[in-house]
């Protein structure tokens, strides 16, 4: 058996004010080597192929995507014939003219090897998932936890699955509902958990092969936005039409649970003045860089210091021109600032005063997600205003661990409150040692005050938007995977 590994990812915001250009993607990307472990290990032949990430950001334009895709197709071309092509694709990716990426590219894959090739593709839960993506690949495999902790384990499954169904040992069938919800759920808490264990359950046991509960990106503004569920089975219609129906309204029935626990600026910085026996941390989860942000939105920085709050510090502001001021003047010297904010409208007004340069690290590495090398990010500076501490950089990412703080002199630990520019996946860093920790939707480009984003191409009705109830999901339907 013969195996080609490829990836071609991006995670969408159509919101974004980072646009998005073929320089911008590079070669790393952890699920394409989680995949590419996961083949290596079946002891096959695998051919490492093309692997192309940009960070979250907006669509990227036309003619940059179609030289990428080509590139991965003509690749899959000259060095085949494959028994297999196993992708890692976002599911929330789009291009200048490409509503849907993924849809696009397993199908000019598809077209370039034909209908024998086993095409099996492993997404992101933030996806947007189309009826021609399932039509064209011969499975698709979605992680099921947020964080992301499980593209490991999805990787084995999809691995196998394509392995078993080349071997005609397997013949499956997936039944597709499209929900109309736009929401998120934090699958290592109640009641989402319950849902993902029970689904894994289910794998475990004949004729289920793989269920996938797709929370959707809404912020991708595309008509196939939304969460979904498929479920596959072997040569089991019945099954598969039966759980995916069963699995829909579950998801449906809570889809409020974890909206509901983001709140309002203020109310996050009501709990501040609480005495807590360790730091609140405040999720700016509305300025996500991990979701296409600027991460530069000052919303909360203007509250913090508008309340005078003291022992403050925040993670990770980009902002290149206060960096370079700041790494000019020095540790120990003050220096007139307009911080953040320059991104656009959604990220607010810079916060114009004199900030104390605390730390510079020109050597900085930050935690990437759990399992996986330190990032080298260039330069940090620490700068404090009035009460707070402000980690400064010229690097968007979200924060997964608490290094950002500490690589520029600051103790997490010890500070009243921390604010993080992550959305979940600081969560499991930062709840060793929080007092309490809460999500915050400051109204930047990652909201999820959904009536405030423009959208243009979303699909009618959809919860929380339009007037809609569970009457409004529609019924599961087979969709039938090219096979051989
Ligand atoms: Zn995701």
């Amino acid at each position: 058996m013969r195996i080609y590994v490829g990836g071609l990812i991006h995670e969408t915001n159509a919101f974004s004010p980072v646009p998005t250009q073929l320089a911008d993607y590079g070669d790393h990307c952890v699920s394409f080597e989680d995949l590419y472990a996961a083949a290596t290990a079946s002891g096959c032949e695998v051919y490492r192929g093309l692997c192309a990430r940009a960070a979250p950001s907006a669509p990227t334009g036309r003619a940059d995507y179609e030289t990428l895709r080509d590139r991965l197709v003509a690749e899959i071309a000259a060095r085949g014939p494959f028994d297999c092509v196993l992708l890692s694709l976002h599911g929330a990716q789009v291009a200048e003219r490409y509503p849907d990426c993924e849809g696009d590219i397993v199908a000019a894959v598809r077209g370039a090897c034909g209908g024998e090739v086993i095409i099996g593709v492993m997404l992101d839960l933030h996806a947007a998932i189309s009826r021609r993506l399932l039509e064209q690949a011969s499975l698709v495999c979605v992680i099921k936890e947020y964080p992301h902790t499980d593209f490991p384990e999805t990787a084995a499954q999809l691995v196998d699955l394509a392995l078993r169904q080349r071997r005609r040992e397997i013949s499956p069938v997936t039944a597709f509902v499209p929900i109309p919800v736009f929401s998120l759920w934090h699958t290592p808490l109640q009641p989402s958990k319950s849902l993902v264990d029970e689904a894994r359950a289910l794998e475990a046991s004949s004729p289920v092969l793989h269920i996938s509960l797709v929370h959707g990106f809404p912020w991708s503004d595309v008509p196939d936005a939304g969460a979904a569920v498929m479920v596959t089975t072997d040569g089991d219609p019945d099954s598969a039409t039966r759980l995916a129906r069963d699995f829909a309204r579950r998801l449906w029935d809570i889809r409020d649970a974890d909206l509901g626990h983001y709140r309002s600026i203020g109310e996050c910085l009501d709990q501040a003045s609480l005495a807590h026996p360790g730091p609140l941390v405040i999720a700016d989860a509305g300025d996500n860089p991990g979701a296409g942000t600027g991460s530069d939105a000052t919303w909360i920085l203007h509250e913090v210091v508008a309340r005078k709050l003291h022992n403050v510090a925040m993670a990770l502001f980009r902002d290149a021109e206060a960096l370079a001021r700041v790494v000019e003047a020095g540790v120990g010297s003050t220096v007139r600032l307009s911080l953040g904010g320059h991104s656009g409208e959604l990220a607010g007004p810079p916060l114009v005063g004199d900030f104390t340069v605390t730390c510079i690290n020109t050597a900085a590495r930050i935690d990437a997600m759990p399992g996986y090398e330190p990032i080298a990010v260039g330069t940090l500076a620490a700068v404090c205003h009035g009460g707070v501490q402000i980690v400064l950089g010229d690097y968007r990412e979200q924060v997964f661990g608490t290094r950002v703080f500490s690589e520029v002199g600051i103790d997490p630990a010890s500070q009243a409150v921390l604010v993080v520019k992550s959305a979940q996946h600081f969560y499991n860093a930062f709840a060793a040692f929080a007092a309490k920790i809460l999500y915050c939707d400051s109204p930047s480009s990652r909201t999820v005050d959904f009536a405030r984003l423009p959208f243009r191409h979303r699909r009618y009705p959809m919860w929380p938007l339009d007037d809609c109830a569970a009457g409004d999901i529609p019924p599961p339907v087979l969709v039938a995977t090219s096979s051989p």
